[in-house]
C-alpha cells in the first residue's frame, strides 16, 4: 500500500544538528508509544500505530501505513523536534497525527490538515494545536496561516 504523507507541514527541510546523534538526548519511546496508545484509545482507533525516534525526518513527524499490513502504522518522529515539545504539545501533534490515520481509514480522498486537526480537536485543545505550529514555524524560519490550518 503506497500511501503516506502526513506531517504537519511539508515546506521546509529538517533542522539539522551539528552534535553527532549518538549526543543527543533522546524522548523515553516507551512513554511517547503509552501516549501514543492512550490516545488511540480516546479517539475509538482499533489500527495499531508504533512510535519510532529517528535522527532526521525531514518532515519532522509523520505516519505512513505499514509495509506489510494494512491496519498497522507507523509514526516517526524526529528527535531534536521531538526534545522541542513540552507534554501537551506532543499530545497535540500524536492527535494530529492519528487525526491522518483515521481519515485514512475512513475517508482516504479527504485528506486534509485542517481535517486531521478537526479530528485531534476531538482529543486536545485548540491552543495546544496552535502552540505547536508556532514551534514547527519558527523551527522552519516561516509563518503560516493559522485558520487554514485550524479554522477559525
Ligand atoms: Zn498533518
Amino acid at each position: 500500500v503506497v500511501l503516506a504523507y502526513l506531517a504537519l507541514i511539508t515546506s521546509f527541510g529538517t533542522g539539522s544538528s551539528a552534535r553527532g546523534a549518538s549526543d543527543i538526548p533522546r524522548h523515553d519511546p516507551g512513554k511517547v508509544q503509552d501516549l501514543v496508545n492512550s490516545l488511540r484509545d480516546r479517539l475509538t482507533m482499533s489500527q495499531e500505530v508504533t512510535v519510532a525516534i529517528v535522527p532526521t525526518n525531514t518532515l519532522l513527524v509523520s505516519v505512513e501505513s505499514s509495509k506489510d499490513r494494512d491496519d498497522a502504522f507507523l509514526l516517526t518522529f524526529e528527535n531534536g523536534f521531538l526534545l522541542g515539545l513540552d507534554e501537551d504539545e506532543l499530545i497535540a501533534v500524536i492527535a494530529h497525527e492519528l487525526g491522518h490515520v483515521w481519515i485514512f481509514t475512513h475517508h482516504p480522498y479527504l485528506q486534509t490538515e485542517q481535517l486531521a486537526n478537526e479530528i485531534a480537536m476531538r482529543v486536545v485543545s485548540r491552543e495546544s494545536l496552535r502552540r505547536v505550529y508556532e514551534k514547527v514555524w519558527e523551527r522552519g524560519g516561516t509563518k503560516g496561516d493559522l485558520a487554514r490550518f485550524l479554522g477559525n
